[in-house]
């Protein structure tokens, strides 16, 4: 059998409180403690451990989980973004998304000139684009959440794709015309 039992269980004695879950997993090998952007503290335990046993190993690695957790506060809010999707979201920023895509495509197309058949909006969360090699572009709604310069390098990525069907050197040669520092947006989309 596998899954989870799960445990919450509220950190009160440090000066930085928290709360932690702790989850007991068939498939976990070792004690391993994972803290989220969002603050959130889950310690994943195997099910033969005892609660105690994960409380035990939580206080002993309580110095990194302040760490951690003071580091991810001083990055401040989930960019919208970054945060999962849901089809409320997707309905609600669809065509925003479509706008965008179609609008920043006719005004970096006057540089490439290239034939594009239709345009997508996609509820995909593992991906901002997509070229089909039937010169189709999908784009993630999420587009429309993004900084306007990090959703015209999603745009010009794609597009440049109907040039260049591979991320090989002359692809990323296309991109920098138009995004010379695409190098830093794409670290930034990551
Ligand atoms: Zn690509």
């Amino acid at each position: 059998m596998c899954g989870f039992a799960v445990y919450n269980v509220e950190m009160v004695n440090t000066d930085t409180p928290f709360l932690y879950t702790i989850k007991k997993s068939s498939r976990a090998k070792s004690l391993r403690i994972t803290v989220k952007r969002g603050g959130e503290v889950v310690v994943t335990a195997p099910r033969f451990f005892s609660t105690e046993r994960a409380e035990g190993f939580v206080a002993q690695k309580m110095e990194w989980i302040k760490n951690k957790l003071q580091y991810f506060n001083t990055l401040g809010p989930i960019p919208a973004y970054r945060l999962h999707n849901n089809k409320k979201d997707f309905q609600r920023y669809k065509k925003q998304a479509f706008d965008l895509a179609c609008e920043r495509l006719t005004h970096w197309n006057q540089f490439y000139n290239y034939k594009y058949n239709k345009v997508f909006i996609k509820n995909s969360m593992s991906r901002w684009g997509s070229c089909s090699k039937k010169g189709n572009l999908n784009f993630s709604y999420k587009i429309a959440l993004l900084p306007p310069e990090l959703a015209d390098y999603v745009i010009v990525h794609e597009l440049c794709h109907l040039g260049q069907f591979n991320h090989s050197k002359a692809f990323w040669e296309l991109v920098g015309r138009s995004i010379p520092d695409y190098q830093v947006l794409r670290k930034r989309l990551r």
